[in-house]
């Protein structure tokens, strides 16, 4: 059961000689967990080898794009086949026009869409676009929620940022985190003062319609609505960031499964199918204030990349095939998986609140329901990491921190499943003593 990781554990103080912490994003350093963190060699469906050949169930899927599964096999023909034809043209083909019909289908908010090559870029550019279609400055997102590293989103921030403690990057100038409102999720008292406090002064609402940064967190009933309902009335934009979401809780993301029209949505993870990619998109009127045709300046050496077209076209194409069958058993299996933990967390005497919205799910170590970033920081960190690292050990690789949402892929099997709840049973057992 113990594993050998002496390739990996050289392979990590190589890196570290060459990249800041050995990573390229800080959260794939395992600091908040402990541990070695594996040097990851090949995937195959559910599954992750590292160096030292051991093998793991794969619970965060590259943080939310492999929900087919790694390698999935027409995907890999398709970027295969394109590399063939070159990587690279910087002139338009047609593929991207391919892709982006499938996204417009699933989406039907969507009218026209712009392909960038990151989560990033995907908001950052929505921001700007806001900012320009509405002639307004303020823009607000909530506490927990991460929209990518642009300046004017790290403000109160999840993922590695709430990770790490960060209340704000160092190198933001507060002039900028000036224009950003932070407000709690699920507040609509916050919102109204918001807007009462700045009639005319805001741009948009940019949103993570169920929060996967601070760990899971669900809209509560009726909280979307009134949101869409406050800009409409105000004059300033929805943003759903979906790119999370997007494709994984519905084929048409959070607004298909809670029936809301946001002005504007972006994207990324899933319509890359694991390569470099991301869009926003929305209303036509909107969209058209982009360069060339409007004056909102956005472009990208390798937008609209022939191999993330490729990908992309592969993965949503089969989840668009496929999505009578692959939806309902994401929700089956999902289910199961966490209500089977939640069940041994309650055997072993362990606290821990559990939130799911389909494919997209977290245990949170404490024991009042979570609904906001500051219920889920009361979370014991500390007992998250023992059985990260206890699950880890057994084979089962869950998100490296409390507040990431775990995600299940289609190659994820019933007895993968049962797989896993054995061995948070055995977890569960040393860690309600330790
Ligand atoms: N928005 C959301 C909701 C995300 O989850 C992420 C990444 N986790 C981003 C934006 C940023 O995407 P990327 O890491 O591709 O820049």
């Amino acid at each position: 059961m113990l594993r050998q990781l002496a390739r990996s554990r050289a392979l990590q103080q190589r890196a570290e000689k060459f990249l800041p912490g050995g990573v390229d994003s800080p959260v794939r350093a395992f600091r908040a967990v402990g541990g070695d963190p594996p040097f990851v060699v090949r995937g195959e469906g559910a599954y992750l080898e590292d160096a030292d050949g051991n093998r793991y169930l794969d619970y965060f899927g590259s943080w939310g794009p492999m929900i087919l599964g790694h390698a999935f096999p027409a995907a890999v023909e398709a970027v295969r086949e394109a590399a063939a034809h070159s990587a690279s043209f910087g002139a338009s083909t047609p593929a991207e026009a391919d892709l982006a019909e499938l996204v417009i289908e699933a989406f039907p908010s969507i009218e026209k869409l712009r392909f960038v090559s990151s989560g990033t870029e995907a908001t950052m550019s929505a921001i700007r676009l806001a900012r320009g279609f509405t002639g307004r400055k303020y823009v607000i997102k909530f506490e927990g929620c991460y929209h990518g590293h642009a300046d004017g989103l790290l403000v109160k921030a999840g993922s590695g940022v709430a990770t790490f403690g960060i209340p704000g990057s160092a190198g933001v100038p507060e002039e900028i985190a000036h224009f950003t409102l932070a407000l709690p999720f699920n507040d609509l008292s916050a919102v109204e003062a918001a807007f009462a406090a700045h009639p005319g002064e805001i741009a948009c609402i940019i949103v993570e319609p169920v929060i996967g940064n601070a760990g899971c967190i669900p809209p509560a009933a009726g909280y979307l609505q009134a949101l869409r309902e406050i800009t409409s009335r105000d004059g300033a934009l929805l943003i759903f960031d979906e790119v999370m979401t997007g494709f994984r809780i519905a084929f048409g993301g959070a607004q298909q499964l809670y029936g809301i029209r946001p002005d504007m949505t972006t994207l990324g993870k899933i319509i890359g199918g694991g390569l470099p990619c991301g869009a926003f998109g929305g209303r036509a009127d909107i969209m058209n204030q982009l360069a060339p045709l409007g004056p909102v300046y956005q472009a990208g050496t390798l937008s609209g990349n022939p191999l993330a077209m490729a990908a992309g076209i592969a993965t949503v194409g089969h989840l668009r095939e496929n999505q009578k069958q692959i939806y309902p058993q994401l929700e089956e299996r999902s289910a199961a998986v966490a209500e089977g933990i939640a069940a041994e967390a309650a055997k072993a005497g362990v606290s821990i609140v559990t939130n799911r919205i389909g494919s997209m799910f977290t245990w949170f170590f404490t024991q009042a329901p979570v609904t906001d970033f500051t219920t889920a920081a009361a979370s014991d960190t500390q007992r998250f990491a023992a059985f990260h690292r206890g699950m880890l050990d057994r084979g089962i690789w869950l998100p490296p921190s409390q507040f990431e949402a775990a995600f299940l892929s289609t190659a994820h099997t019933a007895g993968h499943v049962q797989e896993t709840i054995r061995a948070a049973q055995e977890v569960f057992g040393v860690i309600a003593t330790a």
